[in-house]
């Protein structure tokens, strides 16, 4: 880096260049954009209303639409859209052009008003409602969220105004993941602000949630992926034997990023800076062909926004540089999967991070009680986390040896444990581990200081210095709803502590008598070991906390009474909205698995089998003519039978697999269904897989029907 900024304008070696500093932001509508453009009386009534939530009018919202149409215009945009993310898993957009109805004179205008602006009325029937919405009440509501900037796209369609919404039914429950992010996110706010004035904070006026979520993905070669259509179909490979080479020497994470890829990334990172998207940090992941970007963190509520638009762009952009981007949790297997690590931190609108313990954490009682109070709140409510990153791809990772195991702990390091033991042990906490000098050995390079506290990447949920780390994500998922959840839970736990302590008549005695009582209660959800071993396992069950290993395990969580007390007591769901919900994730499941269930009988019976007949075919017909020549035809007739045997077991499997799949589609939707995928289906798929990945090993490349795994991980 060059001073503060990148210099990229003008011209060098590699062409032209701008300056980051310049585009940055250069396609949102922001504070910047709204004070040049809007009269003052507006922008402090717009102001207001982000800041405060107060409601638009529609005079002034019309004044907004029309300078945000003008603007959008100079930025070539023809079209404008309401942005939303409904219960698929992908956001979802409507466009409109700004054309209104050819005058006497033939032309048209351009016009936005503020009424369109601020709603859109999409047929709701289309999008998973869960039961919410009966056919008849198709009508739904998509409505402005100020809190979120708009911003322009530029993409093949030219550019579209793109204005980020709530979705809802007409009898206004939530039908996306926004409405309940938002509703949460005034939960914690409320909550916080009751705990900050206990301890004597009469400045701050708003508390929010800071996320910055790390992306994985992988990248493969266009032509090679279409040939595979499992890739096409389910997002990641049904077949495929392990190259000879996987990410066992270590060589791929953090190496040298190729041309080609680093052309990409710099493609990314533009055009996502100029949707005032901060893409911060990028490198190759673990496994071949996987890589990482990462924000500089952000309000949850643009976060959830932004994660959307890197996803997109990571996807738009790979197709124009001759490459696909994969963003299933388990592409590949044998290698790393992709997850997106949460962090999360709590901070006031005057920059007090209410997860920052200082220097001495022991003498930190604020941040003390803040802490014991998210432990309980993980412990209690580790059900729902582990469900808000349930999805049918992270169902191949958490629990494997890659990702955070399927059980919730909390890694808070040495410095904070040793913290907790005191208080636990003798009631109050004497003093703080430090972090020592980091000595090399080596004169010539400088002593630093180390932090207190070592990582520890084998951990579901990380104390990493000032913010949590929630790891178990999945990699396409939208990260509202574990942000929902840590949310809404931890505003419960900092409710039920104010509760106590605003009515305590010591509050010196008080807060401190919680602490020791929350650090006492919830010890067992603290572990600074090593998350992927099997005596961790066994730990776990004996401290009795819960191991959710698969999706349809997890869902049932949305709807136990804990949860529907947690979530109504705060307005962040409706107990009909998270029934919904639990059905919708219910069918999305068995909707997966069914895709995957059918694209592999369609693989095995149209391509693969018919490959495998020519091979022995070619195999039988090379015994004969060597048989005849008079020679030794030993190895033919070897493979051969190896071969056949193996092609019997692969027809077996398919037949069984086609019975089944048709038996699972038949059943009524829900949970039972979803169950039967996952304890039958998905079993057949792996008895189909088995034989012919180790046929993929015999079989004449030739004549094999697709890609290798050697051929998509490695040629890229
Ligand atoms: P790593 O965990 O890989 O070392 P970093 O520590 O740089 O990476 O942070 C990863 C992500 O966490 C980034 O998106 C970063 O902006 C975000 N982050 C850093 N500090 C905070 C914070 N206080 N609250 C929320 N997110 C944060
Ligand atoms: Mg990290």
């Amino acid at each position: 880096m060059l001073h503060e900024e990148i210099i990229v304008k003008g011209r060098g070696i590699m062409g032209e260049f701008t300056k980051v500093s310049e585009i940055f932001g250069e396609n949102v509508f922001n504070d910047t954009v709204m004070q040049e453009r809007l009269p003052k009386k507006v922008y402090q009534k717009l102001k207001k209303t982000i800041e405060e939530g107060s409601d638009l009018d529609l005079a002034t919202a019309d004044v907004i639409a029309h300078e945000m149409k003008e603007w959008a215009i100079e930025k070539g945009a023809t079209h404008y859209t309401h942005w939303f993310l409904p219960l698929t898993g992908v956001t979802a957009e409507k466009h409109d052009s700004f054309i209104s109805a050819p005058l006497p004179s033939g032309k048209v205008l351009m016009s936005f008003s503020g009424k369109e602006l601020i709603k859109g009325e999409p047929d709701a029937s289309s999008f998973p409602s869960g039961g919410l919405r009966a056919t008849f009440e198709a009508r739904g509501y998509t409505v402005w969220d100020c809190t979120s900037p708009a911003f322009v796209r530029q993409d093949a369609a030219g550019a579209t105004l793109c204005i980020p919404t709530a979705f809802c039914s007409y009898t206004g429950e939530a039908l996306d993941q926004k409405t309940p992010l938002l509703r949460s996110m005034e939960a914690i706010n409320k909550q916080s602000l009751r705990l900050l004035r206990l301890f004597g904070n009469t400045t701050s006026k708003k508390v929010t949630p800071s996320v910055g979520p790390e992306q994985e993905y992988f990248l493969v070669d266009a032509d090679k992926f279409l040939k595979r259509p499992d890739l096409i179909f389910a997002g990641r490979t049904l077949f495929g034997a392990m190259p000879p080479k996987g990410q066992e020497l270590d060589d791929h994470y953090f190496g040298t990023i190729r041309q080609k890829i680093a052309a990409y990334m710099k493609q990314v990172n533009t055009e996502l800076w100029k949707m005032g998207v901060s893409a911060k940090t990028q490198h190759n992941e673990v496994a071949p062909a996987q890589h990482e970007l990462a924000p500089i963190y952000s309000e949850v509520n643009v976060a959830v926004d932004h994660n959307q638009i890197v996803m997109q762009t990571l996807k738009r952009v790979a197709c124009q540089h001759g490459m696909k981007c994969l963003l299933h949790e388990k592409p590949f297997a044998g290698v790393n999967g992709s997850g997106k690590h949460n962090n999360w931190s709590i901070t006031t609108d005057d920059g007090i991070n209410l997860l920052d313990p200082g220097k001495t954490p022991h003498e930190n009682i604020q941040f003390l009680l803040v802490l014991t109070c998210i432990l309980k709140a993980v412990d209690k409510h580790a059900d729902l986390l582990r469900e808000s990153a349930a999805d049918p791809g992270n169902d191949h990772r958490l629990g494997a040896n890659e990702a955070p195991p399927a059980i919730i702990s909390i890694f808070l390091g040495e410095q904070l444990e040793d913290v907790l033991d005191q208080l636990i042990s003798t009631g109050s906490a004497t003093h703080s581990l430090k972090g020592s000098k980091l000595s090399t050995g080596v004169s010539t390079l400088t002593d630093i200081n180390k932090d207190a506290t070592d990582r520890n990447r084998t951990s579901p949920f990380a104390f990493t210095g000032n913010k949590f780390e929630f790891r178990m994500v999945g990699s396409r998922d939208s990260i509202a709803q574990p942000n929902i959840v840590l949310n809404t839970i931890v505003a419960e736990a900092f409710k039920e502590a104010c509760d106590v302590l605003e009515a305590a008549d010591n509050f010196e005695e008080a807060v401190h008598d919680l602490i020791k009582q929350y650090a006492t209660d919830h010890q067992r959800i603290v572990f600074n070991g090593n998350g992927y071993s099997d005596e961790w396992v066994a730990e776990a069950e004996r401290r009795g906390l819960p191991n959710i290993r698969s999706m349809v395990e997890a869902i049932p969580a949305l709807t136990t009474e804990k949860s529907v007390k947690l979530f109504t007591d705060f307005n962040v769901f409706t107990e009909a909205e998270l029934k919904a919900r639990a059905e919708i994730q219910f069918e999305a499941y068995a909707k997966a698995i069914n895709i995957e269930a059918k694209t592999m009988i369609q693989m095995a019976s149209k391509q693969l089998i018919p490959a495998i007949i020519k091979y022995a075919t070619s195999l039988a017909d090379s015994v004969n003519t060597v048989k005849a020549a008079g020679a030794n035809a030993s190895v033919q007739a070897g493979l051969l039978e190896k071969v056949s045997d193996l092609l019997v077991q692969s027809q077996k499997a398919l037949d069984n697999l086609t019975a089944i799949t048709n038996e699972a589609a038949s059943q009524d939707e829900g949970q039972k269904q979803a169950v039967f995928y996952h304890d039958v289906v998905v079993p057949a798929m792996n008895e189909l897989r088995a034989p012919i990945d180790e046929l993929e090993m015999i079989v004449d490349k030739e004549v094999w029907p697709y890609p290798s795994y050697a051929d998509l991980l490695f040629e890229v």
